[in-house]
């Protein structure tokens, strides 16, 4: 409950021509913004499961490891390894091609 700054009376919450919601003085008209943090609905979205984490950044040394591209026929990949969030689950690996960049995943576990 919020009372008037000016007069004392009891404000009540309404939507000013920002859409903003704020607090309006039944008696004065005095109005005031609400304060604090709005909670915010938001729908995050989950990433899908399967999909590939790329590492981007070619200044983090990755390690290299014998593994047969399957689209040019390389026979050496950088690899790395996502946890999953489900604690149950190991970590997935992946792998990209030193040769031709293409990345993909074990599917061998
Ligand atoms: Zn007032
Ligand atoms: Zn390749």
């Amino acid at each position: 409950m919020e009372f008037c700054d000016k007069c004392g009376a009891m404000m009540v919450p309404f939507t000013d021509e920002d859409n903003k919601r704020a607090l309006k003085c039944r008696s004065c008209g005095h109005t005031k913004a609400i304060e604090g943090k709005l909670t915010v609905s938001q729908n995050v979205e989950k990433s899908p499961k399967d999909k590939i984490v790329i590492v981007e950044d070619e200044e983090i040394p990755m390690p290299k490891t014998a593994a047969s591209c399957p689209e040019c026929g390389n026979n050496e990949a950088y690899y790395w390894t996502v946890q999953t969030r489900r604690g149950d689950e190991g970590a997935t690996e992946f792998y990209r091609c030193t040769k031709c960049k293409h990345t993909w995943r074990n599917y061998g576990g």
